[in-house]
C-alpha cells in the first residue's frame, strides 16, 4: 500500500468525522466486532475491552444468552407502545422488582430517561405527599454529579463543559458536598422533597464516599421526610462486587434509577423503581415512552438479570474486581510519581494520573495502540470498568500492558529517578479504597 492509500481505519474515521457532529472525541480504534471480553479492529488487530461502553456491557459482548432471547423474541413481536400489554413486560418488571426490593418498576429506555422519570415523580410526591407548595419542590444533588445529557440534567450539573451554551436551566436544584453532610443539612429545606445522588460517582472519577455518609443521608431523608433516590445506572447490577452499589453502605433507597447493564449489552433499557406510596404518583397519561418497556427490551432484559444472577457474575465482579484492584496498586507504586491514587469497587476502578507528568487520554491512547481499551475521564482519571465476565488471565494481561505504558512513560520523563522534592510525597501510601 502506497503513502497516499488510507487504511480502512482512517476511512471510517474520516466518514464519521466528515459527516458526524463533533460531539465525540473516540479513541482512535474503529471496532468491527467483538465477543464477550475480547474486541477486534478492522485491521484485525485485537483487544481487551476493559471499558464495557460504560457497564452497558456488563454481560460481555453478544453474551450468547442474551441473544438468543433476542432472537427468540424477533419472531413473535419486538414493539407494540404500551397501547397494549405484552408476554414479556410483567415477567421483565417482576424480577427486576424482587431482585432490587421494589413493589414497581416504571420501564425506559435510556438512563437519562429513568432520571427524568424520577425527578418528574420526586417533585409530584412533594407536592402530593408531602404538601410542598404548588411549582416550589426543590431536588438536593451533588457537585460532581452525572445524571445523563438532557437540558434538565445538564441544567444541575457542575461541569461547565455539559453546560456552556445550552440555558436557561430548570430550576428547583440545589447543590450539596458528596460526601459530606453538613452541606447536605445546609442545603435542605422545607421544600426539599428528594436527593438524587450516584452511591459513587462515575463520571467525576469513580469517587466512593466516605463511610458512613450514605447511612447518615438516609437517615436525614427519614427524618425530614425527602425521597433519597439513587442513581445506579452505572454501578448498579453488580458493577462494584453487590447487586446494587447502595448495598455496601447498608441501606435501601427510596427509589433506584437503572440503566445501561439492564439492556445485556444490546439494547437501552433503564428502570426507575420505587414502592406504591411513591410510584403511585403516576395515574395513565402522566408519564410514558413510546419504545419504554416494549417487548424485545422487555425480553432482553430480563435475560440479562437471569443471566448474571445464574453466572454469578456479582460474586465475580466482587473476586475479580479485588485482584484487579491490587495488581493495579502494585503497578501504581512501581510508577511512582505518574500515578497518584487507584480507587474503586468491584470490577470499576479509577487510576488517577498526576497532571504534572501525563494526561489520562495519552495513556488511554498508548493503551488501545497496546491492545487495551480503557476511556479516560476528565483529564486526569483512566477507567478501568471490565466486563464481569472477564477472566484472571485477561485481568492479568490489561495489568501487564497498562504496566509496561506507564513505566515507559515515566522513563521517558525520566522521572524514574524521584527526586529529592518528590521523594517526601513518594513516601505518601497510594490512596486505596476497595469494598
Ligand atoms: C450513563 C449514566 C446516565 C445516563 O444514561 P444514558 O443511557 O447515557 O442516558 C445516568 N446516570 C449515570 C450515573 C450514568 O452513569
Amino acid at each position: 500500500m502506497d503513502a497516499t492509500t488510507p487504511t480502512a481505519t482512517q476511512e471510517f474515521i474520516g466518514k464519521e468525522a466528515r459527516f458526524g457532529a463533533r460531539n465525540y472525541q473516540p479513541v482512535p480504534v474503529v471496532v468491527d466486532h467483538a465477543r464477550d471480553c475480547l474486541v477486534w479492529d478492522v485491521e484485525g488487530r485485537e483487544y481487551i475491552d476493559m471499558m464495557s461502553a460504560y457497564s452497558a456491557v456488563s454481560h460481555g459482548h453478544l453474551h450468547p444468552r442474551v441473544v438468543a432471547a433476542a432472537q427468540r423474541q424477533l419472531q413473535r413481536v419486538a414493539v407494540t407502545s404500551r397501547a397494549y400489554h405484552g408476554t414479556t413486560l410483567g415477567p421483565f418488571l417482576e424480577k427486576l422488582c424482587k431482585l432490587a426490593g421494589f413493589d414497581r418498576a416504571l420501564p425506559m429506555n435510556t438512563g437519562a430517561e429513568a432520571v427524568e422519570t424520577a425527578i418528574k415523580c420526586a417533585r409530584r410526591w412533594g407536592y402530593r405527599a408531602k404538601g410542598i407548595a404548588d411549582g416550589q419542590a426543590q431536588i438536593l444533588v451533588a457537585r460532581g454529579n452525572f445524571h445523563g445529557r438532557t437540558s434538565t440534567i445538564i441544567g444541575f450539573s457542575s461541569e461547565p463543559e455539559y453546560r456552556a451554551g445550552f440555558g436557561p436551566f430548570a430550576p428547583g436544584f440545589e447543590h450539596f458536598d458528596f460526601g459530606d453532610m453538613a452541606s447536605v443539612r445546609a442545603a435542605t429545606n422545607a421544600s426539599t422533597c428528594a436527593v438524587l445522588v450516584e452511591p459513587i460517582q462515575g463520571e467525576a472519577g469513580v469517587i466512593v464516599p466516605p463511610a458512613g455518609f450514605f447511612a447518615e443521608l438516609r437517615e436525614w431523608c427519614t427524618r425530614n421526610d425527602i425521597l433519597l433516590i439513587i442513581d445506579e445506572v452505572q454501578s448498579g447490577l453488580g458493577r462494584t462486587g453487590r447487586w446494587f452499589a447502595f448495598e455496601h453502605e447498608g441501606i435501601h433507597p427510596d427509589a433506584l434509577i437503572l440503566g445501561k447493564a439492564l439492556g445485556g449489552g444490546l439494547l437501552p433499557v433503564s428502570a426507575f423503581l420505587a414502592d406504591e406510596r411513591v410510584m403511585d404518583v403516576f395515574n395513565p397519561g402522566s408519564h410514558g415512552s413510546t419504545f419504554g418497556g416494549n417487548a424485545l427490551a422487555a425480553a432482553v432484559g430480563l435475560e440479562a438479570l437471569q443471566v448474571i444472577e445464574d453466572e454469578h457474575l456479582v460474586q465475580r465482579s466482587a473476586d475479580l474486581g479485588e485482584y484487579l484492584n491490587e495488581r493495579l496498586q502494585e503497578v501504581a507504586r512501581e510508577a511512582r510519581p505518574l500515578i497518584r491514587a487507584v480507587r474503586g469497587r468491584g470490577l470499576w476502578v479509577g487510576v488517577d494520573v498526576d497532571p504534572r507528568h501525563a494526561t489520562a487520554r495519552e495513556l488511554v491512547e498508548r493503551l488501545a495502540a497496546r491492545g487495551v481499551l480503557s476511556k479516560e475521564t476528565h483529564d486526569t482519571v483512566i477507567r478501568f470498568a471490565p466486563p464481569l465476565t472477564i477472566t484472571k488471565a485477561l485481568v492479568d494481561r490489561a495489568v501487564g500492558i497498562f504496566r509496561d505504558v506507564v513505566l515507559d512513560k515515566r522513563r521517558e520523563l525520566a522521572i524514574n529517578s524521584i527526586a529529592p522534592a518528590e521523594a517526601a510525597c513518594a513516601e505518601a501510601p497510594i490512596e486505596a479504597t476497595t469494598a
